[in-house]
């Protein structure tokens, strides 16, 4: 599995998505980079149509026959209080492993993925190590 870590927000924030990543067990690699608003937001427009201006986003790739991911990155904004990006790193990892899509973004299988992600990451103690 290749981690790329995101620096920016330290060492402690780059174990933290180590952590995590590695206890999901995710089945393909996932990338964290941080950017600039203006950068974040057109990725958004760009690859994903989308004309909100958002502090975190997840771009994946899919298998074409049965459309699982293949690899994804996740963008979070620069400048933000460490603990936010943090758990907006957490909501994003929810997207990536939430089983199936909700008719709303945010609807119960991201919840239940959610929880997962944040029982991981209250649970462990992680950021002791
Ligand atoms: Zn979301």
């Amino acid at each position: 599995m290749e981690i790329v870590l995101a620096s920016y927000y330290g060492r402690d924030f780059d174990n933290i998505f180590k952590l995590l990543v590695k206890k999901l067990k995710c089945k393909f690699p996932i990338k964290l980079r941080t950017l600039n608003q203006i950068e974040i937001d057109k990725i958004n427009k760009n690859i994903l149509q989308c004309d909100e201006s958002v502090y975190a986003i997840c771009v994946t790739e899919h298998n074409i026959k049965n459309n699982k991911i293949t690899k994804a990155i996740i963008y979070i904004v620069r400048k933000l209080p460490k603990l936010f990006a943090e758990h907006l790193l957490l909501h994003e990892l929810a997207h990536l492993i939430q089983k199936g899509g909700d008719k709303s973004p945010h609807g119960y299988r991201w919840g239940e993925a959610y929880a997962k992600v944040y029982n991981i990451y209250i649970g462990k103690d992680i950021r002791k190590k």
